[in-house]
């Protein structure tokens, strides 16, 4: 059935009918227009993920940057290699070791953000009617990736403790009685975006060991991992089965977004198809962003960094929990994240998150409803809350906009 909207845009696009089918799941988001007024600064956003940089060493960066054009000016602006700077992949093998992972710099490709990486990924295996298994709720921007290729998102429940062994299998063996074809397992095992939660050691035993038995590869997607607020980073998923799990890295929480830099670290024939998929997309991934993230590497005490932004969005993440338990009316849940930047608040019986929205944006709070994070139009009674940028006294004060317009939408 043709929408309004459908009808409006075809009006407004002559070139409607000259479209690739795939762009039929290419749509603006239904809450984009939102998120411009959102953004305006009288309006406290807890929608969007970016990470709070301001703690970022810019004398250091700069210098390192300076170096870097003086010393190696013209390899920095120049081609590279498809797969990346063999110095960076080296030492992104450093950073993966933090979790476990012994890996070798040739298995490394690098990418434009991890998303790019999804995007390869899901290019090199997805054929149209291909099922990607996904944990409920999943990343927004993936399941953007996979519609965009015509792969259908099955989704798998999770629990406190991540995704439940026994929904992955039953979800498997519904889609093989089906008839179908499963490419690969999605997964964000640490502080989940958007669920918050994190999957435990056993849980990822029981995973790795249903998906090996099933025959059905990994991706491992995992910006967030050193960004625990306590002990140690968890073992990864790749650092137990290297030949069923490729693993997807980032610089963009850990460092800064805007270098563009992420990874994917794969079996070895895997990693080959990935380099091909690369260079028909971009050539080489930016050579100067490469060179610039190695040299902060090697300048910079990058731990210690990553252990200031660990501290600092705890402080944000307490200040979220406290607001919450403080000012939320009665029938409202939350979980309580060990790292990265969310929370997933469960609303009451019969509040729709999105109908919500607007009202919301009007009472200067935002957030991201439930269904932006499912393929299936679930999620309604639930939302995606962000404590990373926002300062902890605003955090507050987002949560008692939000409260207040969840006692109205209570009463209607
Ligand atoms: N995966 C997940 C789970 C994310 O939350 C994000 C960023 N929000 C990405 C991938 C993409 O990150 P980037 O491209 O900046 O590395």
């Amino acid at each position: 059935m043709t929408s309004d909207v459908q009808r409006t845009h075809a009006r407004l696009d002559s070139f409607v009918d000259r479209y690739a089918a795939r762009t039929a799941g290419m749509t603006a988001s239904e809450i984009r227009a939102l998120f411009s007024v959102a953004s305006r600064p009288e309006v406290v956003s807890l929608a969007g993920g970016m990470p709070n940089i301001s703690g970022l060493p810019l004398d250091v960066v700069g210098s390192a940057i300076g170096d870097l054009v003086a010393e190696q000016g013209t390899v920095a602006m120049q081609y590279g290699s498809g797969q990346g700077v063999p110095a960076l992949r080296e030492q992104i093998t450093d950073v993966m070791r933090l979790e476990g992972i012994d890996a070798h710099a040739d298995d490394v490709v690098v990418t434009v953000g991890s998303q790019q990486a999804v995007d390869l990924v899901t290019r090199v295996f997805c054929d149209p009617g291909d099922v990607v298994i996904c944990e409920a709720p999943s990343y927004v921007g993936a399941l953007g990736v996979f519609r965009a290729y015509q792969a259908e998102v099955v989704h798998a429940e999770m629990d406190a403790d991540g995704l439940v062994p026994e929904a992955l299998q039953q979800a498997i063996t519904a889609v093989k009685a089906a008839g179908r074809t499963i490419k690969f397992l999605y997964t964000i095992p640490n502080f989940h975006n958007p669920a918050g939660v994190t999957m435990s050691a056993e849980r990822r035993r029981q995973v790795l060991e249903i998906c090996q038995r099933e025959g059905v590869l990994v991706l491992e997607d995992n910006p967030y991992g050193l960004l625990g607020f306590s002990g140690e980073p968890m073992r990864a998923l790749r650092a137990d089965d290297p030949d069923n799990v490729i693993y997807l890295g980032s610089f963009s929480k850990t460092f800064a977004p805007g270098f563009r830099v992420g990874w994917a670290l794969a079996p070895h024939p895997v990693r080959e198809k990935l380099v091909l998929a690369q260079e028909s997309s971009t050539l080489c991934p930016p050579q100067f962003s490469q060179m610039a993230v190695s040299a902060y590497l090697a300048a910079h005490d990058w731990q210690g960094q990553i252990k200031q932004f660990r501290e600092m969005y705890r402080e944000r993440r307490d200040a979220m929990i406290d607001a919450l338990e403080d000012l939320l009316p009665a029938g409202c849940s939350w979980n309580v994240p060990e790292g990265g930047f969310y929370v997933w608040l469960t609303l009451p019986p019969g509040v729709d998150a999105k109908a919500m929205l607007p009202r919301a944006v009007t009472a200067r709070v935002a957030y991201v409803p439930g269904t932006a994070f499912y393929a299936d139009g679930f999620g309604s009674s639930a939302m995606r809350l962000s404590f990373c940028y926002p300062t902890p006294e605003r955090i507050r004060e987002g949560v008692r906009r939000l409260a207040g317009v969840l006692e109205t939408e209570m009463e209607l």
